[in-house]
């Protein structure tokens, strides 16, 4: 008899989703999925992840990928073509339009999801080889403003300190970052540090999210308002003699300047509160903690960086920095938090369009080191075009063929359908992704090549602190997938420039990417990976997480004295000082419009990821927000006679979408949030880059996905329901829906004006000629239910009823999952009631242990549990990757009352 084969090593890896970049370890179960936990020795999480990290294993399936590459026919449709095929037609398609229209008639659109391995050699074929710099990315849309600032006051994009810094400090200020939700592990660090070493945690944001259920002080800033504040600081600063001059002297340049405008701009605390929109009082606490706190770390995120003014609004909170001295020490520094997994790894690459590569520009010397480095025929010799400049290029017709890779622009660039639009202009619109069909491939893409996904791929990618860890693969690429890097070197082969892309791996790519950040470096450029230019092969598939600089001793080139950059100046600026950066002053607030009187704000939800591509998949993360919702202050809800639960229509000059409204006092009077994650994929108007204007920042090129003015008018559905389903479902006209992944099935979540004799003449062109209906319709009470089965299996169920009393789908989904029900197990599934009697979990709060809103208000009514802790211990909530706690505490306030007015449990969105 055989023996059981050993269960093989879990693979350390890296989470595909947000900067912090936490290790994974993966386990693959034999059946093309894994399990997936923390590695407890990685640095940037010790074993922590958040919900969207434990779930990872439930998104390895299958249903939704590209498995061959496909080549759009005459009627429309796509079909399966050899690689050979598929390439020579990228590779003729490209060098037809070079030689009819030159080499800017051409780009690339690539992503922070993408590996450094994959980023080095688009950006290699672009810009070394083609001639054109038209490569940017997805991540202009989430941290250019921080790389501008950055270079702007630094000589160089880089970060001066580490994830450590944030353990060490006495004072965190998180601008326009929600790292409750959107860096989860990072901000459990903060919280640990605040709970066990006392350090005061300051949120500043005009919405108050759940990262600010931690804060000692929120300060709901007026939009757009942060220059204001941080000048405002600045100036009370140097009022109170309170500055290192010694550091300013030594280190920088610029400083009159900049303080003489941040005098101009705020000249007292009464004016800064003014502008900011703030109480004179908590304005005055923020800067005291300031001025007595030395050890202070400001990290801002994507509302900082997404405006029109975000560059700006980045080197005022570093001026304040740089005139403290506090950088680059232990505890002390500005710090941008980035959104994507390897928007670092881009920025290194040089994948951004302003950037030529291995952090050089444009500038005569360093298109001539580059171009020696690759003997390269036709280096770019000026910047690309930056995202929304690059989709308008194609729209006039100047871009003629464009190669998007991982990333889904038809969804997250502003005007949204006018990218749509524009894509299906393209003589050649080439897309390399996982999924079959998302908007960007509907949007007519001509050829889709099948890129292995993650757990499939391998190579480096580099988080929000610098750090480089591994992504290895677990699993085999499905089909005839291929990673990212393969596709592109295939291509520039077959465009006769074979000799530069000679690799065969992810390893000697890595190899070349850091020969070349260290040719001819000489400590001018802060990213050198010289010590790493000779890894071979067996070394780099087991390299630990590094951060550059690298460390002394071992590697070559080493130069700093730790791994923070500046404490003691060696600024990459010619003279090494930094630059004091003199802001515009902050916009006005623009008068509210009779037509658009809201100002739409952006953001995310805490168990969604982009456009849901991946995390969309699993069913414990879409039980958290399932629908796509608007969020309205109390007063503006009922101004314009919008109900809590119900819809709304918002509209911009550029669209509008249909959500579910939710009142909340979290959300500031005159703005509206909406969450970024749906598409046409996953809703049916709900696709917010439609709605967001193309306004962007004058050094960034980052648009503002903060400030659209909007407005917002109820929308009434007779009708709302829900449908279950195993195969796809066509839903008539009209109808309002929301995708949500379950266990065994598909989730619609429907609301409709067509009442119940309307979907009973409907449910059997719905589920098929061939499924058998068991039905229950009560005309008088306005409700309609169907079960689908074929040959005795539950293939779908459809519940639809009055609005004011929406069936739930808690004891349908559970009923759903068995598949084969006998006699009573239809009946009880028709009544829509559990069959143990229990009532519905509501939505979901904690995603590990899925358990929903209403369990949790029970047993804090009830006594049960009347703190966040005595939940834990009675529930179990919180006490897994602790992404929940923030809302935990907000509802353990909420039902004891003592919740900030109206904030309640506020996200939460009954489905
Ligand atoms: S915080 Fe969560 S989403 Fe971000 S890298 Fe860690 S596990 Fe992944």
């Amino acid at each position: 008899m055989n023996a059981p084969s050993p269960q093989p090593p879990a693979v350390r890896t890296t989470c595909p989703y947000c900067g912090v970049g936490c290790g994974v370890l993966a386990q693959p179960d034999g059946y093309g999925g894994a399990v997936v936990a923390g590695d407890p020795h990685h640095p940037a999480n010790f074993g922590r992840i958040c919900s969207k990290g434990s779930a990872l294993g439930e998104t390895l399936g299958l249903d939704q990928r590209v498995l061959h590459p496909m080549l759009r026919q005459f009627d429309g449709s796509l079909a399966r073509v050899d690689w050979s095929v598929a390439l020579d037609r990228v590779a003729d398609g490209f060098q037809r339009v070079i030689k009819r229209d030159g080499p800017d008639a051409v780009a690339f659109y690539l992503s922070g999801q993408l590996l450094t391995e994959d980023y080095y050699v688009a950006n290699k074929l672009m810009k070394g080889f083609i001639g054109s710099g038209n490569v940017d990315t997805n991540s202009r849309l989430c941290m250019a403003s921080s790389v501008a600032g950055h270079k702007r006051a630094f000589g160089a994009d880089t970060v001066p300190g580490s994830y450590e810094d944030l353990d060490a400090a006495d004072l965190i200020v998180l601008v326009g970052s929600n790292a409750a939700w959107c860096h989860p592990v990072l901000f459990q660090r903060m919280v640990k540090n605040r709970r066990e070493r006392g350090a005061r945690i300051v949120v500043i944001d005009p919405r108050r999210t759940a990262t600010a259920e931690d804060a000692d002080l929120f300060l709901p800033i007026a939009p757009g308002k942060d220059t204001a504040l941080f000048c405002g600081l600045l100036v009370h600063l140097a009022n109170l003699c309170a500055l290192d001059y010694r550091y300013i002297d030594a280190h920088t340049d610029g400083f009159e300047n900049a303080l003489a405008r941040a005098r101009a701009i705020a000249p007292d605390l009464a004016a800064t509160a003014r502008l900011a929109g703030l109480p004179p009082a908590d304005v005055a606490r923020f800067f005291e903690l300031f001025h007595t706190i030395p050890n202070a770390v400001t990290c801002f995120s994507q509302g900082v960086n997404q405006s029109s003014q975000g560059t700006d609004k980045v080197n005022a909170i570093i001026n304040c920095h740089l005139a403290t001295g506090r950088i680059g020490r232990r505890g002390q520094g500005p710090f941008s938090l980035t959104g994507q997994p390897n928007a670092m790894g881009g920025r290194e690459v040089g994948g951004l369009a302003n950037q030529l590569a291995a952090h050089m520009g444009f500038t005569a010397d360093d298109i001539d080191r580059v171009g020696r480095f690759w003997q390269a025929p036709r280096v770019a010799t000026r910047e690309g075009l930056k995202a929304v400049q690059l989709f308008d290029a194609i729209a006039r017709g100047k871009i003629k063929a464009l190669w998007v890779m991982a990333t889904n622009p038809a969804v997250s660039l502003p005007r949204a359908r006018q990218v749509r639009e524009a894509l299906g202009r393209l003589d050649l619109f080439v897309v390399s992704d996982n999924v079959a069909a998302n908007d960007t491939v509907a949007a007519g893409a001509h050829v889709l090549l099948p890129a292995a996904a993650w757990g499939e791929k391998d190579g480096t990618v580099t988080n929000s602190e610098r750090r480089i860890s591994r992504q290895r693969a677990f699993l085999p690429p499905p089909g005839e997938a291929k990673p990212d890097w393969w596709m592109v070197t295939q291509v520039a082969r077959r465009m006769g420039f074979a000799p530069a892309f000679p690799y065969r791996s992810a390893a000697d790519i890595f190899r070349e990417h850091a020969a070349l950040s260290s040719f001819e470096n000489g400590g001018r450029r802060a990213f050198d990976l010289g010590g790493l230019a000779d890894i071979g092969d067996d070394a780099f598939a087991a390299l630990d997480p590094v951060q550059w600089p690298l460390p002394a001793g071992e590697p070559r080139h080493a130069r700093q004295p730790d791994h923070r950059f500046f404490a003691e100046g060696g600024f990459y600026t010619q003279d090494r000082k930094a630059r004091f950066i003199a802001p515009d002053p902050p916009a006005p607030s623009a008068p509210a419009g009779k037509d658009f009187p809201f100002r739409l704000n952006t953001g995310r939800v805490r168990d969604q990821w982009h456009t849901m591509t991946r995390s969309g998949l699993s069913p414990r993360l879409g039980a958290h927000a399932p629908e796509p919702f608007v969020e309205v202050h109390p007063a503006d809800a009922k101004a314009k006679n919008l109900v809590d639960g119900a819809f709304a229509q918002v509209t911009t000059r550029w669209g509008s979408c249909v959500l579910k409204v939710s009142v909340s006092a979290a959300q500031r009077r005159g703005s509206l949030f909406v969450p970024i994650h749906w598409s046409d994929a996953t809703a049916s108007a709900a696709r917010i880059g439609d709605l967001v204007m193309p306004e962007t920042d004058r050094y960034s090129g980052q648009p503002d996905a903060k400030a659209t003015p909007a407005a917002i008018a109820p929308v009434t559905f007779a009708f709302r329901g829900f449908a279950l389903t195993r195969r796809p479902l066509a839903l008539p006209d009209g109808t309002w829906w929301a995708r949500v992944a379950l266990a065994q099935a598909t989730g619609l979540l429907l609301a409709s004006n067509d009442g119940p004799a309307t979907w009973r003449e409907r449910a059997h062109a719905m589920f098929g000629d061939d499924a058998e209906l068991a039905e229950l319709s009560d005309d008088r009470r306005g409700a309609y239910r169907a079960a689908a089965f074929i040959a005795g299996r539950l293939e779908g169920c459809l519940f639809i009823g009055p609005a004011a009393t929406a069936p739930q789908w808690d004891a349908v989904k559970a009923l759903f999952e068995t598949g084969m029900l006998n006699e009573a197990a239809r009946r009880v599934l028709l009544s829509g009631r559990s069959a143990d009697g229990l009532a519905s979990a509501g939505p979901i709060v904690c995603a590990c242990f899925g358990v929903g809103l209403t369990a949790i208000r029970d047993a804090i009514q009830t006594g049960a549990a009347i703190s966040v802790e005595g939940i834990g211990a009675a529930l179990r909530a919180g006490t897994n990757c602790g992404s929940c706690l923030p809302e935990l505490k907000r509802i353990v306030a909420d039902v004891a009352g003592t919740a900030p007015a109206g904030t309640g449990s506020a996200r939460m969105i009954a489905s």
